[in-house]
């Protein structure tokens, strides 16, 4: 490849750490290795630590420190969320609503759930991936106990209409949980505005350390602890706080205060040039995911007569990594679920593109990809037998 520099447009993905963060998080692994539990000086430096996070994440959600869990990720916040208040309120009902359109844990844990007992009613989404709010009111019923709708989604980053949700459940008495890891540092939260009751965060979506996620819990919808153990964390989620990655996350914090406008906005730039050239410029494609209610960061197109794994693999080639969906499912050879849930066929999912811009992205990239995309697609679609092209 030579000079070529390597473009990275694969940020939903993953993020990595801001050097800023990992600045502030090295004292912690040396010289302020304390244990939070502990009751001497060096554990109180690690209980400071731990409160002085937990009170940026609630201050930036809008919710109090002690509605705040400490996970190892947003796989085992949403697993303490769903299982937990789950077991926490079976006595009142068995009835679980998710969308169609859920990450792949929350989808595992709705199965799993199923077979402990429980009741799941996927709830379909509109083209745009967004859910019908008339059809999630026709799938309560008086024994639903909780409803779990994603904040936005990760791969097409449509943005969901959490507020109507929230107050939808809150009015029927039904938790409200939301997965709102795709949307982080992209969005405000306000969980009392959006009267969301249960919210997973992952720390890496913020540009720290991987590995820490939170599980924020409104008070009156405490969940039953799925690690048991020394009883940390107010004994809903045991086991030794990592205290590096906490203040990692403070820090990421921090930042994203700091600077998301700005970042927004110039993500909403590249977004824009993306979508614009793309939809301009190479004939049969399509956008993926909502017009104006999607997040600033995502674009993703669909190509008619196109693998999205051809369409990858040549961008590896020269030195761009994009995606074709969640890096979670992508070893998997089924085509994109929230694609499907969107009225795809299973070709035309296949045909797909993300290409999700973060940080650390420069002008140049984005031009970058836009100048091998044509050639890259022209090439594919010669050797394809399934392309036809359409007469614009
Ligand atoms: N929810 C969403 C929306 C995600 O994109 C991911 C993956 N980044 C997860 C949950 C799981 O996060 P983790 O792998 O950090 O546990």
């Amino acid at each position: 490849m030579g000079d070529v520099k390597e473009v990275y447009l694969d940020y939903q993905s993953s993020k990595p750490v801001d050097p800023r963060v990992i600045d502030g998080m090295l004292p912690y692994f040396h010289e302020r290795f304390g244990n939070a539990s502990a009751l001497h000086h060096v554990g109180d430096v690690a209980t400071e630590a731990l409160d002085e996070s937990r009170r940026a994440i609630a201050d930036y959600i809008n919710a109090d420190h002690d509605e705040i869990v400490f996970t190892s990720g947003a796989t085992e916040a949403n697993n303490l969320a769903l299982i937990g208040y789950a077991m926490k309120s079976k006595r009142k009902g068995n009835h679980i609503i998710i969308s169609e359109v859920e990450h792949i844990s929350i989808r595992n844990i709705a199965k799993y759930l199923e077979r402990q007992g429980f009741e799941i009613s996927r709830v379909p989404v509109d083209k745009y991936g967004r859910v019908n709010l008339r059809k999630l009111e026709r799938r309560i019923r008086d024994d639903t106990i909780l409803i779990s709708v994603q904040f936005a989604n990760n791969e097409i980053g449509t943005i969901q209409p959490v507020a109507e949700i929230g107050t939808l459940a809150e009015e029927r008495g039904i938790a409200f949980h939301s997965d709102a890891v795709a949307a982080e540092g992209l969005v405000s939260f306000d969980v009392k505005r959006d009267k969301i009751h249960l919210m997973s965060l992952s720390s890496n979506d913020l540009y720290g350390p991987r590995g820490l996620g939170v599980l924020y819990m409104k008070k009156r919808y405490r969940v039953n602890p799925i690690l048991i153990g020394g009883g940390q964390e107010r004994g809903l989620r045991s086991g030794t706080e990592d205290i590096a990655s906490i203040i990692g996350m403070k820090l990421a914090i921090d930042i994203m205060k700091k600077e998301m406008s700005t970042e927004v906005k110039r993500f909403e730039g590249y977004r824009k040039k993306l979508i614009d050239t793309v939809l301009a410029e190479i004939p049969d494609s399509y956008l993926n995911g909502h017009p104006t209610e999607r997040l600033a960061s995502n674009a993703h197109f669909r190509f008619d007569g196109v693998e999205g794994e051809a369409l990858l693999l040549s961008f590896k080639d020269k030195g761009i990594s994009v995606s074709t969906g969640s890096a979670c499912t992508s070893k998997t050879l089924e085509p994109s679920h929230t694609l499907i849930a969107t009225g795809l066929i299973h070709e035309e999912a296949h045909g797909s593109l993300q290409l999700t811009p973060g940080r650390f992205n420069e002008d140049e990239d984005i031009d970058r990809v836009l100048e091998v995309l044509p050639d890259v697609l022209a090439r594919i679609r010669k050797m394809s037998p399934i392309y036809n092209p359409k007469t614009r």
